[in-house]
């Protein structure tokens, strides 16, 4: 897909694919056009993408220490001067920290106001930047359209509290995801939860768009908790498809990613 930008009045947004199937981001506040990357999954792309667009990079926010999120740290902050800030608990895994943050700290960038949400599960540091003014969120490896990151570091029961915290944000926010992983989470929800109606109709939707080329992401918060069974593990039909009724939410949830990796 080509890059694509969102005007949203006062905080700008700049979505382009990365590798195989990350995307970047890059925002601007229009009040003063001061910048930021959230993660770098590939130096050449993002400085490709700022001189197209004329913008001079003045953060990295990080979300966590991943090569695909990190990997572009040291190389941007060489040619840029930018400042990298991301997780204070990982400051010794992500490259070139220079501030490092932690559970409802706000960082302005220009005049946004971005909020840090500690996520831990995907990586015990992993951190979700929530822009609350602007109703955005980017949330990295954590939560994916339809589906969520894979427990490398955390427990089934961290990352269930972590996307308590991502699913108790307003409806409308919009969700950034790092991947472009909703097919595939598409397939795997319809198999526990094939009678979801919103699930089975999003499903095709999100067959559409990749049949076009089109990126599924950004989602909205009230669309995950509609259609990903990742935050559904109170569902009848989810806990019956499971083996797993009346069980409680960590139980289910755990069941469903152990699943996922095999899937
Ligand atoms: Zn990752
Ligand atoms: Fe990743």
């Amino acid at each position: 897909m080509p890059g694509t930008s969102r005007d949203t009045a006062a905080l700008e947004v700049h979505q382009f694919p990365c590798l195989e199937d990350n995307y970047g981001y890059l925002l601007r506040d229009a009040a003063t056009g001061i910048t930021a990357a959230i993660d770098t999954p590939d130096a050449t792309a993002i400085r490709r993408e700022l001189e197209r667009l004329g913008w001079r990079l003045d953060f990295i926010l990080n979300t966590h220490h991943h090569g695909d999120h990190a990997g572009g740290n040291l190389e941007l902050k060489e040619r840029t001067g930018c400042r990298i800030v991301g997780s204070r608990a990982d400051a010794a895994r992500i490259p070139g920290l220079d501030l490092g943050l932690g559970e409802g700290d706000v960082f302005e960038l220009g005049t946004r106001r971005v909020r840090v949400v500690e996520t831990p599960g995907h990586t015990l540091g992993h951190i979700a930047w929530i822009f609350d003014a602007d109703g955005v969120a980017f949330v990295g490896d954590t939560l994916f359209a339809m589906g969520c990151g894979r427990l490398f570091e955390g427990t089934p029961a961290q990352m269930w509290h972590s996307l308590g915290k991502l699913a108790a944000l307003p409806a409308a926010t919009r969700v950034y995801c790092a991947h472009e992983y909703t097919q595939k989470n598409a397939r795997f929800a319809l198999t526990l939860e094939p009678g979801n109606a919103a699930l089975v109709a999003r499903a095709a939707a999100v067959d559409r768009l990749r049949d076009q080329g089109l990126p599924t992401v950004p989602t909205t918060i009230g669309e995950e908790r509609a259609t990903n069974p990742f935050l559904r593990p109170d569902s009848a039909g989810i806990q019956a498809t499971l083996g797993l009724a009346g069980a409680d939410p960590v139980t289910v949830f755990a069941e469903m990613r152990q699943r996922r990796n095999t899937f």
